[in-house]
């Protein structure tokens, strides 16, 4: 997480093109691999993060001394305690209409000192963008959320980052739902189990759908390890 929040605060400060940064769990890993644009956007992203247990495992079977996951609901608060500090504006984009100024609201209240530079629901259509990317410019921000779900987010922030003017975007899920208190995070010993999709799946059995690639990708991380972890 530190190395993850001192590499994106390089980022902002540098400025320049917008930059990708994904928080990656297995159902990302699964749709690269049958979807090559989404494969292309992930491999030209600046920073992948391993948001998923599922991840570090992988990682760690392949040789990488991952321990933790780097969650995007995670890291939110903690960029937005560097925004403070830094005098940056983030801008909350996506999920249902009223949530992310919600979860801008609770943001402020929660970080002495920070400012949200704007926040819209829009929607990954391309009927939306010209509206999105109109309110993103006047909004100037330092750094942009995008909660559409994967791939969306990502594949929104790719289509976009020319117009942006942003310097970092980064693709955050579910995380304004867990902010505003929309969604109920899992605890943290469900976490440490490595259980927290579990506890999505039991809270929103709608997810069964796109969970069902997680046995063929525990099949595929476990044929390729190197038995780093064994
Ligand atoms: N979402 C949205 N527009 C869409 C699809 C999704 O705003 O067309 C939002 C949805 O409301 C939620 C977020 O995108 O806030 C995706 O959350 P999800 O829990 O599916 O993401 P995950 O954390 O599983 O990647």
């Amino acid at each position: 997480m530190a190395g993850a929040v001192a590499e994106i605060e390089r980022m902002i400060e540098e400025g320049g093109p917008t930059r990708l940064v994904a928080t990656v769990n297995p159902e990302f890993v699964m749709r690269a691999r049958s979807d090559p644009r989404f494969w292309s956007v992930l491999e030209a992203a600046s920073l992948c993060l391993p948001d998923g247990a599922g991840v570090v495992w992988a990682m760690r079977r392949q040789g990488c001394p991952q321990r933790e996951r780097v969650t995007g609901s995670d890291l939110v608060p903690v960029l937005a305690a560097v925004c403070a500090r830094r005098g940056w504006r983030p801008f909350l984009l996506g999920a249902r209409p009223g949530v992310a100024a919600e979860a801008a609201r609770r943001l402020e209240a929660s970080v002495p000192g920070l400012r949200v530079a704007g926040v819209h629901a829009g929607s990954p259509r391309p009927e939306d963008d010209d509206e999105t990317l109109l309110r993103i410019m006047a909004a100037h921000p330092d750094l942009l959320l995008v909660a559409y779900g994967a791939p969306h987010q990502e594949l929104w922030i790719a289509r976009h980052r020319d117009r942006l003017g942003v310097p970092v975007a980064i693709g955050v899920g579910g995380c304004f739902d867990f902010l505003a208190g929309r969604v109920r995070r899992a605890p943290r010993w469900v976490q440490r189990l490595g259980l927290e999709w579990l506890w999505r799946l039991l809270l929103q059995p709608w997810r069964w759908r796109r969970m069902a690639v997680l046995p063929a990708y525990a099949v595929a991380v476990w044929r390729s390890g190197r038995g780093a972890d064994e």
